[in-house]
C-alpha cells in the first residue's frame, strides 16, 4: 500500500517565547562561579529544558524582565527574540538559524550576581522543523532543505522559508516564535503540514 496515512503527514508546532541560551562563562558571570541551572521542565527536544532561572535583558531603548533561560549551557550565548520584541528594544537582529550569532547585535543582561554586556548574540530564530532521519525519509526531505508549511484555521496561511533540521536526537516539531504563531493563530501542540 503506497497511500500514506494522512495523520502521519502532520507536524506538531511549538511556539517559542523570547528566551536565552547561556555559555558557561556568561552563566557564571550572571549567577556566580560554579552555578548550575535548575531544571523547571523538559522541552520537547530531548535533553533541552526550561530552567527556573531568568535574566533581565535591556538596551538603551527598552527592556524585558524575567526572560527564561533554556538549558543546558551552550558554546555561545544566544538571545532569541521575536521581531516585535526587537522593535521594542530598538535593535535589528538578523533572522538566523540557531547557533549562528556572527555579526548579530549585543545586549545588556542582568542576573543576581552581576550585569554583563555582550557584543553579539541576539537573533530572531529562523523558523524550522526538527525531525529524525526516519521522519525526513517519510516526508521526502533532507537536512537544510527549505520547505513551505500549511497552517489551517481562522488565519490559515502558508509559511515559506521553513528550514528542515534532521538529527537522530530530534523530536518531530516545527518551531516558530510568538509573532509567527500569532500571525497564523496557532498554538503549541497544533498541527501543520509540509505543503
Ligand atoms: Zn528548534
Amino acid at each position: 500500500m503506497t497511500e500514506m496515512n494522512t495523520n502521519e503527514t502532520f507536524i506538531p508546532v511549538g511556539v517559542s517565547g523570547r528566551h536565552v541560551h547561556l555559555s558557561r562563562e556568561h552563566l557564571e558571570a550572571l549567577f556566580g562561579q560554579g552555578y548550575e541551572l535548575k531544571k523547571m521542565k523538559d522541552l520537547s527536544q530531548p535533553g533541552q529544558f526550561a530552567s527556573e532561572e531568568t535574566v533581565d535583558i535591556m538596551t538603551t531603548k527598552g527592556a524585558f524582565t524575567r526572560v527564561r533561560i533554556l538549558g543546558p549551557v551552550r558554546k555561545d550565548t544566544q538571545i532569541e527574540l521575536s521581531l516585535s520584541d526587537a522593535v521594542k528594544l530598538g535593535i535589528n537582529p538578523p533572522i538566523r538559524d540557531s547557533g549562528n550569532v556572527t555579526g548579530s547585535p549585543g545586549i545588556v543582561m542582568v542576573g543576581p550576581n552581576g550585569t554583563i554586556t555582550i557584543d553579539k548574540g541576539v537573533i530572531v530564530a529562523l523558523r524550522h522543523i526538527h525531525m529524525t532521519p526516519a521522519d525526513a525519509e517519510r516526508f521526502g526531505v533532507k537536512d537544510k532543505d527549505v520547505v513551505n508549511v500549511e497552517c489551517c484555521g481562522e488565519r490559515a496561511m502558508t509559511m515559506g522559508q521553513v528550514l528542515v533540521r534532521v538529527n537522530e536526537q530530534f523530536a518531530l516539531e516545527m518551531h516558530v516564535d510568538t509573532d509567527e504563531g500569532n500571525a497564523a493563530c496557532i498554538k503549541t501542540g497544533q498541527k501543520v503540514r509540509i505543503a
